[in-house]
């Protein structure tokens, strides 16, 4: 099937490893032009490098933490100097692991900033220049833990169907404009970031640990691939997806237990 991709340029946040990386190779891959967006700059260059190279696209990219409004400004000034975007995707994001109890205020605001603001204020420089271009596709990644609460992330559960939300409101006011906003909640998905934690947790055994919660939490036990969600996120950003809006697609093995 042809995406239909060719020559469109996709903006990802959090695009230096993990799901990020796997979804801005996917787009390169298809003919996409890429920016890379994270806050290490070696990180950046590994990844611009390693898609150019593989892909012959364009990439290029810039370090900025989203989770701010001026990393948010370079990332617009950044995109602007390329002449705009087509598609965003909105994936930086980390857990979080405070119960209610013992987080301050400010917890609460680095999350909502990088899972909630991040994708408001790109989304507020990015939309009217998508729109000049012909329209888009905005794409945000949240978590089953937006429908689902693992006990232990509280923050992250609640920012993270905040974006749901956001995806859902967005959705009605740019698909005048012609951009479509949808979102998905991956379920376990193995990335740096799981099996940091896996070894953190149970050292030598951290192959185990991560069978362990694929066995409690997935009806398929196992982790889903970067690969097999990259594929996904670039389906619903291309034309092929041109009736998709507002909906938010689950990629969790079975994860979810309840309609
Ligand atoms: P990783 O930790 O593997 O990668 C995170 C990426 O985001 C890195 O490129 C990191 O680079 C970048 N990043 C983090 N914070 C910022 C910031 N403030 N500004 C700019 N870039 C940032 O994460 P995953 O691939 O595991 O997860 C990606 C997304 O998917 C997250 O939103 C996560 O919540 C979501 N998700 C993941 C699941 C999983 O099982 N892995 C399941 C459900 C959802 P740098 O540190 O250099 O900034």
């Amino acid at each position: 099937m042809d995406l239909e991709l060719a020559g469109k340029r996709a903006v990802i946040t959090g695009a230096t490893k993990g799901i990020g990386l796997g979804v801005a190779r996917a787009f390169a891959r298809e003919g996409a032009d890429v920016v890379i967006v994270a806050r290490s700059q070696a990180s950046i260059d590994d990844a611009v490098a390693g898609i150019s190279k593989d892909f012959g696209t364009i990439a290029t990219g810039v370090a900025a933490d989203v989770a701010t409004e001026a990393g948010c400004a370079d990332v617009l000034a950044h995109v602007a100097a390329l002449g705009g975007c087509d598609i965003l995707v909105n994936n930086a994001g980390t857990g979080s692991n405070e119960t209610i109890l013992e987080a301050g205020d400010d917890k609460w605001l680095e999350y909502w900033n990088l899972h909630v603001m991040a994708a408001v204020r790109l989304a507020r420089g990015l939309v009217p220049q998508m729109a000049t271009r012909g329209g888009g596709a905005i794409l945000n990644n949240a978590s089953i833990c937006a429908a689902q609460p693992l006990w232990y992330e509280p923050i992250y559960n609640v920012t993270k169907a905040a974006l749901m939300m956001l995806s859902k409101t967005m959705s009605t006011e740019f698909i005048p404009m012609g951009i479509r906003v949808n979102c998905i909640n991956p379920g376990l998905v193995r990335t740096p970031d799981w099996e940091n934690t896996a070894r953190e947790l149970s050292g030598e055994k951290w192959e185990d640990y991560l069978q362990s919660v694929a066995d409690e939490h997935a009806s398929i036990k196992r982790f889903g691939t970067v690969e097999e969600l990259a594929d996904f996120f670039v389906f619903l950003c291309s034309p092929r997806a041109a009736y998709s809006v507002g909906s938010t697609y689950f990629v969790d093995g079975g994860m979810l237990k309840g309609l």
